[in-house]
């Protein structure tokens, strides 16, 4: 592709600007980033409250999100931010400790050992009858093979075939299931289920094991994670800081056509030309917003098959409320209540995040699918 090539990329959240920062990098500075919003970030959401930042939405990151690393790089920042702590409370408030592996626990739960013993099968299984299950973008899963970027740092292509991959159509709960390791859902409704991800009964073992790769999980079981002294929101700031070309902020596109080879975009009342596209904004929206947002499919000349395939797009209600509480009921640590993770207890608070531990002038974060 011409170097000269003009690029056109929607949403300035991390997708768009990864895509600016990955284009420049291979020396396609021709890009332009339009972004509806007044800033930058989008769902990596870092409020200031009493001069400290809050998350509002992402909060952490992990070892092997390797292209958090690159950003770091490229941005020559790093992860600063306060050590994450949890515990576990079940649904009437009392600290319990499911995974402590204590001679009491032991005896009281005698699926402990069980369920490790089921989560070295499955790691197994990921990497033998399940090879190619984490290769990025999923690609030809459904047909049993596997195309795309390997999950290590160097994310060479990789490709192959592997007919057992189809499994991963089954929801999450039935894959376990047909494995035999059912009790490491124990493990994965943690950092699933409490993150608005949806319940294993319904969401696909692909969808689950996307995000939730057994390094990724593993990260999350030995609280091996990273925060932002500024939020996650700082790491897209400072990434549009050092784009050559920033985010065009309050940027409403009104219509995109496709057209001779050429991509016309109306933004700000005014027509666009650009030669190549990539959308990272919402493809579809469910419903109106109360906020205005619209699905790529209400602006953009969408062809028949490209509306069918958006229309699939399942979304799920997550709510974030930021709550102040007396510091005398201030949570010590952050909290998952594991009995609101299922559909019966849909609304209920499955997780709560306190950010500060060394302030009481704070606000707690709450997390619950509606
Ligand atoms: C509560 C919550 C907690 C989370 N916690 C974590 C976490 O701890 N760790 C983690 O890794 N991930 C977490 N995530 C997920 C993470 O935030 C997302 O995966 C990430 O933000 C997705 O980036 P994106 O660029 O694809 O989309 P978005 O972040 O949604 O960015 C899309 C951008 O496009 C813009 N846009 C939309 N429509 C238009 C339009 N028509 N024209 C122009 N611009 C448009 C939006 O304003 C936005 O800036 C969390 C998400 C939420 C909501």
């Amino acid at each position: 592709m011409d170097k000269n090539t003009r690029i056109c990329i929607i949403g300035g959240g991390p997708a768009g600007l990864s895509a600016g920062m990955y284009l420049e990098k291979k020396g396609y500075e021709n890009y332009t980033i339009l972004e509806r919003n007044d800033r930058v970030g989008g769902k990596c959401w870092s409020p200031t409250y009493n001069g400290r930042r809050y998350e509002m939405g992402a909060i952490m990151g992990v070892p092997s999100y390797y292209a958090v690393h690159d950003v770091e790089e490229f941005c020559g920042i790093t992860h600063d931010g306060p050590q994450l702590n949890r515990n576990y409370k079940n649904a009437a408030g009392q600290v319990i400790e499911p995974f402590a592996r204590t001679l009491g626990n032991l005896i009281r739960n005698p699926w402990l050992l069980k369920m490790k013993k089921q989560l070295n099968v499955f790691g197994e299984l990921l990497e033998t009858k399940y090879k190619g299950y984490d290769v990025n973008g999923h690609r030809g899963v459904a047909e049993g093979r596997y195309e795309g970027f390997a999950v290590t740092p160097g994310r060479e292509p990789v490709s192959g075939t592997n007919p057992n991959l189809k499994d991963l159509a089954l929801p999450f709960s039935e894959f376990c299931k047909k494995n035999g390791v059912e009790l490491i859902q124990k493990i994965w409704i943690g950092p699933f289920t409490s993150f608005g991800y949806g319940y294993f009964d319904e969401i696909p073992a692909g969808y689950v094991l996307k995000y939730l790769d057994f390094q990724t999980c593993m990260n999350f079981v030995k609280i091996n994670l990273w925060t932002w002294k500024n939020g996650t929101q700082y790491i897209w700031e400072q990434l549009n800081d050092h784009l050559k070309n920033k985010a065009r902020l309050n940027s409403t596109i009104e219509k995109v056509e496709r057209r001779d080879g050429k991509v016309f975009v109306t933004v700000n009342g005014a027509v666009e030309e650009y030669d190549k596209i990539i959308v990272t904004a919402p493809l579809h929206i469910p419903g109106t917003r109360a906020d205005g947002q619209k699905g790529m499919d209400e602006y953009f000349d969408v062809r028949d098959d490209e509306k069918e395939l958006f229309s699939k797009i399942d979304y799920e209600r997550y709510d974030v409320l930021a709550v102040e509480t007396k510091p005398e009921h201030h949570p010590d640590i952050s909290y998952y209540v594991f009995d609101n993770m299922v559909p019966e207890k849909l609304g209920h608070l499955m997780v709560y995040y306190r950010r500060w531990r060394d302030s009481v002038e704070q606000v707690i974060t709450t997390y619950a699918q509606r």
